[in-house]
């Protein structure tokens, strides 16, 4: 696996959420869940998200799976707490374009997002990095088609 041959400080920064994750328990209440697969290395992700006046007030994030996956779920979990919806899909954006090698994140103070930049020269790993985000893309989804009509 590739993962040894990150960057010391990036892999010292996803080791770190892989161990301690953020926001790492089921929520008692919440408005949207959504769970996500990535089966060319099995991990698994279930995100839940609670909103008020249209902001994220509380997010819980429990998987299994790989260092990345997880490690990146719950950087997810910090970057997008308290954040509306449309901050939420910019911040998806910019880490898909990040992933794919589009956006810089060397002039940019994007915090721990920025270790799994590292994770670009390993293309298979890519897919681990983006499995919460995807997920959160699809929980934002069904969250305003659910509210739309009330
Ligand atoms: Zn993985």
């Amino acid at each position: 696996m590739a993962f040894e041959a990150l960057d010391d400080l990036y892999r010292e920064v996803i080791l770190d959420h892989f161990k301690n994750p953020r926001n790492h328990a089921p929520l008692s209440a919440f408005d949207v869940e959504q769970e996500g697969y990535n089966p060319l290395c099995g991990d698994q992700i279930k995100l839940q998200l609670q909103f008020e006046n249209g902001r994220v007030v509380k997010i819980g994030f429990m998987g299994k799976g790989c260092s990345i996956s997880q490690a990146s779920a719950s950087i997810l979990t910090e970057e997008i707490q308290g954040k509306s919806i449309s901050e939420i899909e910019e911040e998806i954006q910019f880490f898909k374009s990040m992933m794919q090698g589009e956006a810089n994140v060397e002039d940019q103070d994007v915090g721990d997002l920025e270790a799994l930049s590292g994770v670009r020269k390993f293309p298979v790993r890519i897919k681990c990095a983006l499995l919460g985000w995807t997920t959160l893309e699809e929980a934002l989804t069904f969250y305003q088609e659910k509210t739309k009509g009330a």
